[in-house]
């Protein structure tokens, strides 16, 4: 399935994309049973899931996309865990080593999450750099898993952009990335979670999508992104054992599970976003984001 916020409320997509889609509204469709909030949905996943299998092929469409109003699946998770250095070439084009025993973990604040269109504010004197990741969503609460059993605690996956301010990021005596990646809006998530038998049925690997992102201003795009999460350091499973070790993840949480080379602060010379550019961020699949700065 997939599962948006629109305006707030659950929806089920059922056809179509993120302008014009069709989607049926969850609490109108259970009947209050589930929704309107996304957050509780996670709360009762396994009720929820049962739930879709049963009603789901009766569902009528009642509500029709508008991507301005998407937001955030889980726009209020109570941690956001996030990876560096989980794509080798991207340690390298950083000047790091690669990670072996453990990946290097931050926080995004929650109050940066944003939704899947819009546009975002350039923090100034800062470098704003893009850095596309692949974002699971917890489904169940879930502490020291084992990475074979870990996908079964992940509602689905979303496209996510883990926007990052460098200037800031390397201020200190030591690089901080929390506050760095923090700024608001700078965590946009979208444009819906699409559950991993959907992404299977659909005929793509949970373990290799493809992902990128893109800059344009009019009619010229400069993809200057483009990975597959088969090489990711840390699995996306093995990322869910190894932080499950630590903290304790509940349903709703998001992890940013890391980005491939092709940032701005790995070109020569560093380049960055710039006001009125668009950035088209992508995993296959699973859909598109679509920001412009200001
Ligand atoms: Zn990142």
């Amino acid at each position: 399935m997939r599962l948006a916020n629109h305006d707030g409320r659950a929806v089920l997509v059922l056809s179509g994309g993120p302008d014009g889609g069709k989607a049926a509204d969850i609490a109108t469709a259970s009947q209050g049973r589930f929704g309107p909030d996304l957050a509780s949905l996670y709360a009762d996943w396994d009720g929820f899931t049962t739930w879709v299998r049963t009603a789901l092929t009766g569902l009528s469409p009642d509500v029709v996309l508008d991507r301005a109003l998407l937001g955030s699946p889980s726009p209020y998770p109570s941690q956001v865990a996030a990876i560096g250095l989980n794509y080798a070439d991207h340690a390298a084009e950083t000047g790091y080593e690669v990670p072996t025993t453990l990946p290097p973990v931050f926080t995004k604040f929650p109050s940066a999450i944003t939704g899947p269109y819009g546009e975002v504010t350039l923090p100034p004197g800062g470098n704003t750099d893009w850095e596309v990741e692949v974002v699971a969503i917890i489904a169940r609460e879930c502490h020291q898993v084992s990475e074979d059993s870990a996908w079964d605690y992940v509602a689905g996956l979303a496209v996510g952009q883990d926007l990052s301010e460098r200037v800031s990021q390397m201020a200190g005596p030591a690089p901080q990335f929390g506050l760095a990646k923090s700024f608001p809006k700078f965590a946009p998530i979208g444009p819906w979670l699409v559950t991993v038998d959907e992404l299977e049925t659909a005929g793509h690997d949970r373990d290799d999508l493809a992902l990128g992102c893109a800059i344009g201003s009019g009619q010229e795009w400069d993809t200057v992104q483009d990975g597959r999460t088969s090489k990711l350091i840390f699995s996306i499973p093995r990322t869910i054992a190894k932080l499950s070790e630590v903290i304790t993840l509940r349903p709703g949480d998001v992890v940013f599970t890391g980005t491939p080379d092709g940032v701005g602060l790995g070109m020569n010379p560093p380049r960055f976003l710039r006001s009125g550019e668009t950035l088209r961020t992508w995993v296959k699949g699973i859909g598109e984001l679509e920001h412009t700065f200001r």
